[in-house]
C-alpha cells in the first residue's frame, strides 16, 4: 500500500518535471493547452471537494474538521500569496517583476510548498479511503504538467539558466514526494491522524481550485476556457462512476 502510494506521487511529480521540459523544450508549447489542464483541474477538483472531501472530513474528523479545514486553507495562503509577491499559475509572463532574483526564488518557495501539499493530499486521500485518493490523484495530476510549467518559466523569466530552470522543476516535483512522505508518516501514527490530516488537505485541495485554478482561468481572453471548467465537474462525474463501477 505505502509503495502503491509513493509510485502514484511518482507520477504525479514526473509530470510536473514534464511541464519544465516542455518550457525548455520550446516547441512553442501552446499556451492554450495549458489553460485547458488548468480549467480542466479546477473543475475536477472543485468538484471533488463538495462531492468528497468536505463530506467525508466531516464524517471522519467530527468537530475538529470544519477548523482543521479552514487551517489548510490558510496555510496555504499565508505560503502563496501572504510571504510571497507574485505567484500564479501558468507560463510567466510578467518579465517586469522577475528581474529582482529575491522574486523568482520567493515564487519557488511558494510553489515548493504548494507542491509538499500536492503530494501530501494524495497520499493522506489514499490512505483515508484508497478509492477517494485515486480521485484526489487525478485532480492533482491534471495541473501538474502546468506547475511545472510555471516554475521552469519563472526561472527563465528572472534569467536563470535553463538548466537551473530544470532543476527547479525537479525540485518542485521532489517536494511532491516528500509530502506525500510526511503524510505516511502521519498515517503511521493512527488512523484519528489521518481522519484529521484529510479534513486538513480538503482545505488545501478548496485552495487549490478556488485560489490559484480558477482565478487563471478568469482571466484568459479565451472564452472556451471558463465552460471547461463544466467539462471539468462532468470528468469527475464519469471518473467517480467509473472507479465506483
Ligand atoms: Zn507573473
Ligand atoms: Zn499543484
Amino acid at each position: 500500500m505505502m509503495l502503491t502510494i509513493v509510485v502514484y506521487c511518482l507520477l504525479a511529480a514526473l509530470a510536473e518535471v514534464i511541464g519544465g521540459a516542455l518550457v525548455l523544450g520550446r516547441t512553442q508549447w501552446p499556451a492554450r493547452v495549458q489553460e485547458y489542464l488548468l480549467a480542466l483541474g479546477a473543475g475536477f477538483l472543485l468538484s471533488l471537494v463538495f462531492v468528497e472531501l468536505v463530506p467525508e472530513a466531516l464524517a471522519g474528523g467530527g468537530s475538529e474538521a470544519p477548523l482543521l479545514m479552514l487551517a489548510g486553507y490558510a496555510v496555504l495562503h499565508f505560503f502563496e500569496h501572504t510571504v510571497v509577491g507574485h505567484l500564479h499559475f501558468g507560463e510567466e509572463t510578467h518579465h517586469e517583476v522577475m528581474v529582482s532574483r529575491a522574486a523568482s526564488i520567493s515564487t519557488f518557495l511558494g510553489l515548493f510548498v504548494h507542491a509538499f501539499f500536492d503530494g501530501f493530499t494524495i497520499a493522506v486521500g489514499m490512505q483515508f479511503n484508497f478509492t477517494l485518493g485515486l480521485l484526489v490523484f487525478v485532480a492533482v495530476l491534471l495541473h501538474k504538467v502546468p506547475e511545472g510549467l510555471t516554475i521552469a518559466s519563472v526561472m527563465l523569466s528572472a534569467k536563470c539558466k535553463r538548466s537551473t530552470a530544470f532543476a527547479a522543476s525537479i525540485a518542485i516535483g521532489v517536494a511532491t514526494l516528500i509530502g506525500a512522505i510526511a503524510a505516511l508518516a502521519l498515517g503511521g501514527v493512527s488512523d484519528r491522524m489521518v481522519s484529521l490530516a484529510f479534513a486538513f488537505s480538503a482545505g488545501i485541495a478548496t485552495y487549490v481550485g478556488a485560489s490559484d485554478l480558477i482565478p487563471e482561468i478568469n482571466h484568459s481572453r479565451n472564452r472556451v476556457i471558463p465552460v471547461l471548467v463544466f467539462a471539468g465537474m462532468v470528468l469527475f462525474y464519469v471518473g467517480k462512476r467509473m472507479l465506483e463501477g
